[in-house]
């Protein structure tokens, strides 16, 4: 599978015992992208066993310190390994103050350019591949989602169906995978959808913490496959979430609703919910929205090709070193 989302964190305002700050990564045809960076995020990335130290693209929701604690030290370990390429940083403009200070009172070494990109809503990355959108929220501070969506991509090419139509291989098979018209060699104008199949549409996910509930989230996150969004507090505290600027589950699971995304994922608990009270929570969602998982730690979703289900698999342990724990009472 070559789309993979590691939830890194799932707790909201401090870290706990199983559960990590906010933080999320994207490994997408070898690319690597962290959605936030709490406390805790490099333990759950050793227990996971990935090469991550060459994240290519970091997004920063907002300067919380449940967000962006972790930043510092992923910073600092990424020079343990060679790298050309740069390391963009997106996110609101304080941001960029914080990497600075933290660079210069730790004395970081780092071997690679960093490159800060300051957000605004919109479009903040399109390429042939895939785009990325900033989603403006409602919170405290300068706050962003992020929308992220891969191109859809050409269906099959038929080279028989092409031949069968009187055109000669060569450059002509690719204009016609390029999606131009040609004329063949009996002066017939052929079109690329006459020889190749439909359209494969392109995977998505999106990432909304922290907000208070709006409307409008769920059309700019329109069929996403997986969206990860906030259930800070349990349905019928509705009045304080707005107060604090977060959502309850059952406006999470609304969201997830109106954007007929596949899967819902919460995170970002109030760490007044123990593991048990959570399961409380994730029932209220799904009278909303049944697709809804209660996102743990190191749980991964796997985003297979052309509709198919996600995936979902549920903390895997892997024995990350060799050494043994003596344990001293
Ligand atoms: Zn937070
Ligand atoms: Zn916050």
């Amino acid at each position: 599978m070559d789309f993979e989302v590691f939830v890194l964190g799932t707790s909201g305002m401090m870290p706990l015992p199983g559960r990590f700050l906010t933080s999320s990564m994207v490994r997408r045809k070898g690319e690597l992208f962290l959605f936030d960076c709490g406390e805790g995020t490099q333990v759950s990335l050793k227990m996971l066993n990935l090469k991550w130290k060459k994240i290519n693209k970091i997004f920063i929701s907002h300067m919380h310190a449940d967000h962006v604690t972790g930043l510092p030290g992923i910073l600092m370990l990424s020079s343990q390994v060679d790298r050309e390429e740069p390391l963009y940083i997106y996110g609101p403009k304080k941001l960029k103050e914080y990497i600075d200070a933290s660079r210069k009172i730790l004395d970081m070494y780092i071997n690679y350019e960093i490159i800060f990109v300051e957000v605004n809503e919109g479009i903040i990355i399109d390429n042939d591949e895939y785009s990325v959108e900033a989603i403006k929220l409602n919170h405290t501070k300068p706050c962003f989602g992020y929308v992220m969506r891969e191109k859809d991509r050409p269906g099959e090419f038929f080279p028989e169906k092409a031949i069968s139509l009187n055109i000669k291989p060569g450059p002509d098979f690719g204009r016609l995978q390029r999606g131009e018209t040609i004329i063949n060699t009996k002066g017939e104008e052929i079109t690329s959808s006459m020889v190749m199949g439909e359209s494969r549409k392109g995977r998505s996910f999106s990432y909304i913490t922290d907000t208070l509930y709006m409307k409008n989230i769920a059309k700019k996150i329109q069929n996403t496959d997986l969206l990860l969004c906030e259930g800070m507090f349990e349905a019928g505290m509705e009045e304080i979430a707005k107060e604090k600027k977060h959502m309850c589950v059952n406006q999470a699971a609304q969201i997830a609703k109106d954007a007929n995304v596949q899967i819902l994922g919460l995170i970002h608990y109030s760490p007044r919910y123990n593991d048990f009270e959570l399961k409380a929570l994730k029932y209220q969602a799904r009278e909303v929205f049944e697709n809804t998982i209660l996102t743990r730690d190191r749980m991964i979703f796997s985003i297979p090709n052309d509709g198919q289900p996600i995936e979902i698999t549920k903390e895997k342990r892997v024995n990350y070193n060799n050494t043994r724990i003596k344990i001293v009472i």
